[in-house]
């Protein structure tokens, strides 16, 4: 019968580090050369991420730069917001269908001015606390604007994570404790941003739902789907035995 070892020990072996290491290494240099240019990645204020979130979610991200630049430059800050026009921010969400997200910024820029004397927390809890911030969003400010190595799990990053680990999806990404738990022991410190972006860009250009296109992807030599599919080119014997021992599925039935 197959010895049980808990996921956290099974995490904590050398292979898993290797392994580790070399994914997020490879996941930081594509970014790096291939990474997409968006105006709020190249910032680190709190309140303007908070403002591109509230845009961003279930929208493309290349229809969002226009309106993000539009409001950042009017609403500079939680003050700026707080006394906006409800009917005049909801114009800019309005062709997003996410009218809502107007008012629960109002409110964010209000408790933040009440609660936080105009500054964003750097607490994840405080963060999640705010209306209509999900786990997502609230690791994303606290990742690109606070500099915490948080991981930014959502659907396309988590799929990305999944596939090349072969962790067997329960429920939506975001949501799937086990699966964060397995981000936090890959993310590295010091380029969180970078490794972050770079899982959210494979999935965009690579990693799609139905068809990945794993013959162009760069960690088509550290995915565990695209060797059970048949999908990758040649991998190395090293690459096979780390990316055997790192496999969830076989640390999980040692
Ligand atoms: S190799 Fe294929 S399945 Fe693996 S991450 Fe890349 S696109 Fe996704």
């Amino acid at each position: 019968m197959a010895r049980q070892v808990s996921p956290d020990r099974a995490l904590a072996t050398n292979h898993f580090r290797r392994f580790a290491y070399r994914l997020s290494k490879k996941v930081v240099e594509w970014f790096r050369c291939n990474g997409r240019e968006f105006p709020w990645r190249t910032t680190s204020n709190p309140f303007h991420l908070l403002i591109a979130e509230a845009l961003l979610r279930q929208t493309q991200a290349e229809r969002v730069v226009e309106p993000y630049l539009d409001l950042v430059s009017k609403y500079p800050n939680p003050e700026a917001l707080a006394e906006a026009d409800v009917n005049e921010l909801r114009q800019w969400f309005k062709p997003f269908g996410l009218v809502r997200r107007a008012d629960r910024l109002i409110q964010c820029a209000r408790i933040l001015i009440s609660e936080y004397r105009g500054s964003m927390p750097n607490d994840l809890n405080a963060i999640e606390a705010l209306p209509g911030l999900g786990r997502y969003n609230s690791r994303a400010i606290l990742c690109l604007g606070f500099g915490i190595p948080a991981p930014m799990i959502d659907e396309g990053s988590g799929r990305v994570l999944r596939r090349v680990l072969g962790h067997e999806a329960k429920g939506p990404a975001y949501s799937d404790k086990c699966l964060m738990s397995i981000a936090e022991r890959i993310i590295p410190t010091k380029s969180a941003r970078e490794f972050n972006f770079g899982l959210i860009d494979v999935a965009a250009a690579f990693c799609h739902p139905k068809e990945p296109d794993c013959a162009r992807c760069p960690l088509a030599r550290l995915c565990n789907y695209a060797t059970e599919s048949g999908r990758q080119g040649c991998a190395s014997l090293s690459d096979l035995k780390q990316r055997q021992a790192a496999s969830v599925k076989s640390v999980n039935n040692q």
